[in-house]
């Protein structure tokens, strides 16, 4: 059976773990060539070995700090040059370091808003004119920028100011975006999880760990493969339907 997404290319960041890594695998069996970008390398390969023998069109694999905007702009050329065109930006990579702001290490702030902000915006300054090229040609006439926000994105929560922020952030670009490409058929959707089982809580401090576990005990987290369904349901749909935003929520997360 075709594939929703055949002759397309899809570039993920944040791919060595987690959503960015079920998204990825989720776009490839869709038939997008994919470009997998993260600072883990050899996360990376394994996964581009992975998709491979799942029959990927294509698979580049990028070692890029998406902080530094050099290297960014270094990927989004190698990912056209290598396969040809780029049709999906999804814009993943994230931090999540929690706890309250009085007190606390400002270190942890500078690395939010330059991952979770500075790094999306790179990403999207760098992928622009090839998805605008994109929308213009077969097959889609389309393209995609998704951008991984959060509940924290919508709800502001207790000892998450600056997490919140970022989220928050991510949520006033992605609608500024919006209005600036929809009309040229570039789409801009922010897709928004809640609780999802991934590596992001591991980075905090100890004390921040305890209370994240307190606060989430007996709820089934969403696996990273339901964010992913997301992506894919956006970036699927007619070329007349622009999905803008998704919340997904584990069912038994209140807030
Ligand atoms: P993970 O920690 O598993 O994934 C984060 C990814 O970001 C990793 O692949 C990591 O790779 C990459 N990354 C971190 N720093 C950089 C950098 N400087 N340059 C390039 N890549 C970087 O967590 P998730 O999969 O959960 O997180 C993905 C997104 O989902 C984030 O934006 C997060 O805020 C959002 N989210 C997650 C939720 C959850 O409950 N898990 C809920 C709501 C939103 P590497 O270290 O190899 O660079």
């Amino acid at each position: 059976m075709a594939g929703r997404l055949d002759g397309t290319v899809a570039l993920v960041t944040g791919a060595s773990s987690g959503i960015g890594e079920a998204t990825a695998a989720a776009l490839a069996a869709q038939g997008a060539a994919v470009a997998v970008a993260a600072r883990r390398e050899d996360r990376l390969l394994d996964l581009a070995d992975r998709l491979r023998a799942e029959g990927a069109p294509g698979v580049v694999v990028h070692r890029c700090d998406v902080t530094d905007e050099e290297q960014v702009r270094r990927m989004v050329e190698q990912t056209v040059s290598e396969l040809g065109r780029l049709d999906t930006l999804v814009n993943n990579a994230g931090v999540m370091l929690l706890g309250p702001i009085e007190g606390a290490p400002t270190e942890e702030w500078r690395r939010m808003v330059e991952l979770n902000l500075l790094g999306l915006f790179y990403c999207t300054h760098a992928a622009l004119p090839h998805l605008l090229a994109s929308a213009e040609a077969e097959p889609r006439r389309v393209a995609d920028v998704v951008n991984v926000s959060s509940v924290a994105g919508r709800v502001a929560r207790l000892n998450s100011g600056v997490y919140n922020a970022t989220k928050f952030g991510v949520g006033a670009f992605s609608e500024s975006l919006r209005q600036e490409v929809t009309a040229r058929h570039v789409r801009v959707t922010i897709v928004e999880p809640g609780a999802t089982a991934t590596e992001l809580a591991f980075h905090n401090r100890q004390e921040v760990l305890e209370e994240m576990a307190r606060n989430f005990a007996g709820i089934e987290m969403l696996h990273s493969e339901d964010i992913a369904d997301a992506v894919v349901f956006a970036v699927t749909r007619p070329r007349h339907v622009g999905v803008n935003e998704v919340l997904v929520r584990p069912t038994e997360q209140e807030r």
